[in-house]
């Protein structure tokens, strides 16, 4: 996806993408050595509280206008949310760095349970709490979707 950039500013989120360590300080560095020895020039990297925020987005990538304006694309280490605001707040290419994949709930740091697939006709109030489509590995809805559960 990068093969016809050589100028790329990397976001990283200070929200999910930290909790999930895809997308912190961390692997936002970890991301920006990989390009430089893969050849690009790093213009500017920041993680930005929660990119899917345009309010937020706007405030903490003000300070790196330049840096910003110098790349031709972005490297964006958040979800697909977070890819679509920068997008249409940031105007550059922007290059998604990961793959989302559920809404989760948190047992504790690195451990995550999927929870929600965000499929817009909620049922849970008739499965007691208990998401068939996302916790059966079916999607089945007539199915023993407790036993199903992690
Ligand atoms: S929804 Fe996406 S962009 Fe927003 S805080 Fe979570 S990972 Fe970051
Ligand atoms: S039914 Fe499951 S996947 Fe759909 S919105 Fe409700 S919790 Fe999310």
């Amino acid at each position: 996806m990068l093969e016809s950039f050589k100028r790329v500013f990397v976001i990283g989120c200070g929200t999910c993408s930290t909790v999930c360590q895809t997308g912190g300080e961390k692997q936002l560095k970890s991301m920006a050595e990989q390009l430089k020895s893969a050849g690009k020039e790093v213009t500017g990297a920041i993680v930005v509280e929660s990119p899917c925020d345009a309010r937020v987005l706007k405030r903490d990538t003000r300070k790196l206008k330049s840096e910003l304006e110098r790349a031709e694309a972005i490297v964006c280490l958040t979800c697909g949310a977070g890819v679509q605001d920068i997008v249409e707040h940031v105007g550059k290419v922007v290059i998604p760095a990961l793959d989302t994949k559920f809404l989760g709930a948190i047992e504790r740091i690195g451990e995550f349970y999927e929870r929600c697939r965000t499929c817009g006709e909620c049922i849970l109030y008739e499965m007691g709490g208990i998401c068939p489509i996302t916790r059966c590995p079916k999607s089945m809805l007539n199915g023993p979707a407790a036993a199903c559960s992690r």
